[in-house]
């Protein structure tokens, strides 16, 4: 398979290409550029077929020109030590559990993927790579644990200082080894700018092979198509159709369903579940799309003002809302709804969910009674831990979910941070004099 940018159809690149340059040279992002047909690959999965099978087949066929089988298994042996769980709830409702991975959140999949690929093709090809990041605490994590003791790689993340929860703090600064964090004196946004000041700079790049890891890379995108494909083959209802029901920020989520969804998977509908941040469930009411600055919700890694992907989305149906409406439902939850449905679900049921797991249950429901119980079951994705969202989930529920063991083993070890001011002049010299 090759892949092209979404603004200019000529701009082709092999796999490894789109992994180490990101975005593509024309600002656009990788799109896959056929559709393959893998129905038959997908049907030959059964609810025996296990996550690591899955992933190891589809890898195998869409990157055949560049991983032969065998490697494909390897890579996804190594990249996918954790699972999918899915969890049926009730009445056609069940939950798809993505958190069981390092960080404790789906974009687990996505980083390890990245990272694993990434050395797979950098030890081939005897070089080394020093990935640069600016995280405001949660992607972070997930990419300090997938690349940590991967060989050939540096990772070096910019946090801001005394700006990202205590947690979060300490699972980015306790990995050690290949993964420095430096604590930027500044905001967030100066972390983004002195990353994007270094990938600019042109003596920078040529003494250091800086490469980036964020959420647009194709790496991390593809392989959250895979558990759509294992929660279709392991649905509770063989007989009725399947729909997704998918918490989105930045929409790579859904994105990767979609792509599933193109390549044979039988999915009858995607549900989009935003909080506040709904530029794109409005375009999918009134046809405009009108990015604005994101708002502070209990949902945070959902809050998104203009979601990269839905450049992606557009690109896949062809620029037609028509398309687009006819797969994608939209459901729009609020900050009080979220705290209803936490605190209702435990009652009830003694259950944590977190409140990005909120939204999307409470679209499922919605999006279920409007349609008045149609016959389809519905499969929302989960995709972080209550742990990881304490202070929300206890304001709901007055309860405190355990802390998963990944996370309580990090707040038991020493922070490891190094301050910074927030000048490229400060980022180069730390760069240079740790990695020339
Ligand atoms: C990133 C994230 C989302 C949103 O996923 P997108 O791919 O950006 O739409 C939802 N929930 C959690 C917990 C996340 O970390």
């Amino acid at each position: 398979m090759k892949f092209l940018s979404t603004r200019n159809p000529e701009l082709r690149a092999t796999f490894e290409e789109a992994l180490f340059t990101g975005l593509a040279p024309d600002g656009g992002l990788f799109n896959p550029a056929e559709t393959p047909d893998l129905t038959a690959i997908f049907n030959r999965f059964s609810p025996d077929t296990s996550f690591v099978d899955i992933a190891s087949a589809v890898t195998a066929e869409l990157f055949k020109e560049e991983i032969d089988p065998e490697t494909a298994r390897n890579l996804c042996e190594r990249a996918f030590t954790f699972s999918p769980e899915l969890r049926f709830l009730e009445n056609r409702l069940s939950l798809l559990e993505l958190y069981h991975g390092p960080s404790c959140a789906f974009k687990d999949f996505g980083a390890s993927f990245l990272a694993t690929s990434m050395e797979h093709f950098l030890e081939k090809e005897q070089r080394t790579a020093i990935i640069l990041t600016a995280t405001s605490g949660d992607t972070g994590s997930a990419v300090a644990k997938a690349f940590h003791g991967k060989k050939n790689i540096y990772v070096v993340i910019l946090y801001p200082s005394g700006r990202v929860s205590p947690l979060q703090e300490k699972q980015l600064t306790t990995v050690g080894d290949n993964v420095e964090a430096l604590e930027v004196e500044g905001a967030f946004d100066d972390c983004q700018r002195m990353v994007k000041e270094a990938f600019n700079n042109k003596e920078l790049r040529a003494r250091l092979p800086l490469t980036s890891a964020n959420s647009i890379n194709l790496g991390r995108l593809l392989p959250q198509s895979y558990y759509y494909i294992y929660a279709w083959a392991h649905r509770p209802d063989r007989h009725l159709p399947v729909t997704f029901c998918v918490p989105s920020g930045n929409f790579g989520n859904l994105t990767a369903g979609v792509l599933a969804w193109k390549w044979g998977l039988e999915v009858e509908r995607f549900i989009a579940a935003t909080n506040a941040n709904d530029v794109v469930p409005e375009y999918l009411k009134t046809r405009e799309y009108k990015p604005r600055p994101s708002v502070r919700t209990y949902s945070n890694a959902m809050d998104v003002g203009d979601p990269s992907n839905f450049e992606r989305l557009q690109t896949i149906f062809g620029r037609s809302w028509e398309k687009m409406h006819a797969q994608i439902n939209e459901e729009v939850v609020t900050d009080s709804e979220t705290l209803e449905v936490i605190r209702e679900v435990y009652k009830q049921s003694g259950a944590f969910f977190d409140p990005h797991t909120a939204v999307g249950y409470a679209a499922s429901n919605r999006y279920r009674h409007s349609c008045g119980e149609k016959n389809e079951q519905i499969i929302t994705l989960s995709t972080a831990h209550p742990g990881k969202f304490l202070e929300v989930v206890e304001e709901a529920t007055g309860a405190r979910p355990k802390l998963p063991e990944q996370l309580a083993a990090a707040l038991e070890l020493p922070k490891q941070s190094t301050v910074i001011d927030n000048r490229l002049e400060s980022l180069s010299s730390f760069l240079l004099s740790h990695y020339e």
